[in-house]
């Protein structure tokens, strides 16, 4: 159901959010599931002993959710397709049906999730890019002592790495 972030850290959804507040993400014929007895909901059943069914005319909003516990903006259920309006998080969908959003606000929904997302993200390419800077370092070890073993001089061996005789000394000379 959900959206992954790349580290596997965040799965985000759209949740149902209840008319006390709990999230959901799922939902049967009957309505929507939510964990928690309450006693104000008809119970799921022997199968789910610990959730309770809201029915679907009562959702009146929704909200990004994620794994980690964030949570986006609240989206509000209006009553008529002209007040709904993606830019004011309002969102039209008629009593009687499903309180599933529309996949343009689903979409939305998760454009918030990915600007939540987004610093770690971005902290996955560090990652690699410092990996690579490792393994790039380590190959750079290896070829110099191979060219010292073959007789290079420190003066070749610094002007081949761009560095001066006395830095590659000083670098490589107890490796
Ligand atoms: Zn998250």
């Amino acid at each position: 159901m959900g959206w992954i972030s790349n580290d596997y850290n965040h799965e985000g959804w759209v949740a149902f959010v209840a008319p006390d507040g709990r999230l959901s993400g799922s939902s049967t014929g009957a309505g929507v599931l939510f964990h928690g007895i309450t006693g104000e909901y008809q119970p799921a059943g022997e199968f789910d002993p610990d959730q309770e069914i809201v029915p679907d005319d009562l959702i009146m909003s929704w909200r990004g959710a994620c794994t980690c516990g964030w949570q986006g903006e609240l989206w509000h259920r209006v009553g008529s397709a002209a007040e709904a309006d993606i830019a004011a998080r309002r969102e039209y969908v008629p009593l009687g049906d499903a309180a599933d959003v529309s996949g343009e606000v689903e979409d939305a929904i998760q454009a918030e999730w990915c600007v939540h997302i987004a610093p770690s993200e971005a902290i996955l390419g560090v990652e690699a890019a410092a990996k690579e800077h490792q393994q790039s370092a380590h190959r750079l070890d290896k070829t110099v002592a191979a060219a010292k073993a073959a007789g290079a001089s420190w003066a070749d061996i610094g002007r081949a790495a761009g560095i001066s005789r006395q830095a590659a000394h000083e670098r490589w000379a107890d490796k």
